[in-house]
């Protein structure tokens, strides 16, 4: 079991820990409206990670809220949302990048900080030989991201708020990580960085 975890991650920064089966993970959105990009891996075996497709066709719809299961790629269960009081996390927005930073805002955005870039990052500190083949879609908790009657997809104002929080029960041993989106570009932070606050406690 762990010590327990109990962190402030400050505006923009990667974050990256381990879940014990049966505990239970809460992040906190500690000022409000901030897009929490995020990960999980199997602990023992970092091949098999969260699975957006598999987690939208189980559950049937594409929001994440109090009762999602978060399927891997192997179809395993890994995790199960048991508390939330935001109400609404994305599956489709994906973390933003140097790249879409380029291609949807401009040029010269090229060199802002990015969730790919944090991920990356907090990657090589943890040197476990996980790459950038280890990135499938992520979530987004917190974020606001409407699809339109068209089928498109909206970065909207986020509907979180000062204290809000997301708690998961792990269901097997999970490395969890987190990219606390620096983006200044869109209103998914309402164009405002916040720290968010995570924790873990037995269940
Ligand atoms: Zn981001």
């Amino acid at each position: 079991m762990n010590a327990g975890i109990d962190s402030v991650v400050p505006a923009g920064e990667p974050w990256m820990g381990v879940v014990r089966r049966g505990e239970r993970f809460r992040i906190v959105d500690l000022e409000g409206n901030q897009a929490v990009d995020t990960l999980f891996y199997n602990a023992d075996d970092t091949h098999e990670h969260y699975s957006a497709q598999n987690t939208i066709q189980a559950q049937g719809r594409i929001y994440l809220t109090t009762g999602s299961v978060l399927l891997s790629n192997r179809g395993r269960p890994m995790l199960r949302i048991e508390d939330d009081t935001c109400g609404r996390h994305d599956t489709l927005g994906g973390a933003c990048s140097s790249e879409s930073n380029t291609v949807r805002y401009a040029l010269e955005k090229r060199y802002m900080h990015s969730c790919r870039d944090s991920f990356l990052l907090a990657l090589a500190r943890h040197d476990q030989g996980m790459t950038k083949r280890d990135l499938p879609s992520n979530i987004n908790f917190f974020m606001n991201v409407p699809v339109t009657p068209e089928g498109g997809l909206r970065f909207a104002d986020g509907i979180s708020a000062a204290g809000r929080h997301v708690e998961l029960v792990a269901l097997i041993d999970t490395l969890v990580l987190i990219s606390n989106c620096p983006q200044l570009n869109n209103p998914c932070n309402a164009y405002n960085p916040t720290p968010i606050r995570v924790m873990t406690r037995a269940s």
